[in-house]
């Protein structure tokens, strides 16, 4: 089974029941300190890991001594204010002792559903990545309302980890997997060690009982799996209370894989390759060389510009002989790439008014 340590981009999501003590609403903070441990070890590995935590609105509610249950939306959006700075500093305190900087992402829907957006937030992960921060992520709790909300952090973890490319995601849960059926009610119901392929029969045995304290029941966690797996990266659902919750897992503890099958670059260049251009690019003979040794496209090498399209959007990249080579996601509108198109990447300040990315397509952003 898949270890941890093989892992070169890990997201872990926490769930509100493990860092929120629910009798008391206060931070279990003995635990957050082994997490942080746990954070350190993969770290030291030469793991990459961001932290999608739950708790902010746990947090306040205690702070603001409002109801367990039944918040309103302004309620939550309000514990949610005071509860995620709590969060962040309890995250800042506990990661500082291992020599780990720690920062705050908060995302919404649109962050990473909107094309633009989503080019924009997995620019920031990578260069937070390589600079070794960890980022503790949750929901943008007070601007996000119902309709345009992801609501649970199990679908914006398995999101996080389809933007920054991870190749594992683990579920720290209060669960320790997923049961052929709810175990709090059928004795005989057993845990699936190793799930390949989300079937309909596993979709319709995932129940939808939460905990209480945190939003994402089973159908949450089988649409994460989806669309972690489909982004190329393996997911595990485990049981996260004990103190150190990580190496647990690494140590043989009950849990349940969800395997892919293909890796994480394959899978986002697939999903460039199937979307339909909305204009296109035709290269001169020096830029197709140099995509063809994996560089990124420069303003410099484009002839000329097909269409009309926004930032984000796919375009086709054709050779001098408008022979199509490949597509890829455009960071300039079809306005701005015909300002720049021919000129080099230190003009486009220049020519634009505003500096922009210095790179037209970057290469991770094409299928060839
Ligand atoms: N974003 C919410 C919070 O931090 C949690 C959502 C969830 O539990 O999945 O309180």
């Amino acid at each position: 089974m898949a270890s941890l340590t093989q892992a070169k981009r890990l997201v872990v999501k926490i769930g509100s029941a493990l860092l929120v003590d629910k009798a008391t609403g206060a931070l279990r903070s003995a635990w957050l300190h082994g997490l942080a441990e746990d954070v350190a070890w993969l770290k030291a590995q030469g793991t990459q890991v961001v932290l999608v935590s739950s708790g902010s609105i746990a947090l306040g509610r205690g702070a603001l001594k409002l109801p367990e249950s039944d918040l309103a939306l302004e309620q939550s959006q309000a514990a949610a204010a005071v509860g995620q700075i709590r969060l962040a500093r309890a995250y800042e305190e506990a990661l500082a002792p291992h020599g780990i900087i720690t920062a705050q992402v908060l995302m919404t829907l649109e962050d990473t559903s909107d094309r633009r957006r989503y080019l924009n937030s997995r620019a920031t992960f990578e260069q937070l990545l390589s600079l070794g921060a960890v980022a503790i992520v949750n929901e943008n709790d007070t601007v996000a309302t119902d309709e345009i909300r992801f609501g649970d952090n199990d679908r914006l973890a398995a999101q996080i980890a389809a933007t920054i490319g991870a190749d594992q995601l683990v579920l720290l849960s209060d669960v320790d997997g997923f049961y052929t059926a709810n175990p709090q009610d059928d004795a005989t119901a057993t845990r699936y060690a190793c799930i390949e392929h989300i079937t309909a029969d596993i979709e319709a045995m995932a129940g939808d009982a939460g905990s209480g304290l945190s939003k994402g029941g089973m159908k949450t966690k089988i649409m994460a799996a989806k669309a972690a797996t489909a982004a190329g990266c393996a997911m595990v659902i485990c049981e996260g209370s004990g103190m150190r919750p990580l190496s647990a897992l690494e140590n043989g503890a009950n849990c349940t894989w969800f395997t892919a099958t293909l890796d994480p670059q394959t899978a986002r260049k697939r999903w460039i390759a199937n979307m339909k251009p909305k204009g296109g690019v035709t290269l001169d003979t020096g830029a197709v060389r140099a995509l063809l040794d994996g560089k990124s496209l420069l303003p410099a090498g484009v002839k000329s510009t097909i269409g009309a399209f926004e930032r984000g959007d796919p375009v086709a990249i054709n050779d001098p002989d408008g022979h199509q080579l490949g597509l890829g996601l455009i960071r300039y509108t079809a306005q701005e790439t015909r300002t720049i198109q021919g000129h080099q990447s230190h003009e486009i300040l220049d020519l634009l008014g505003y500096s922009g990315r210095a790179a037209l397509i970057h290469r991770d952003d094409m299928a060839l």
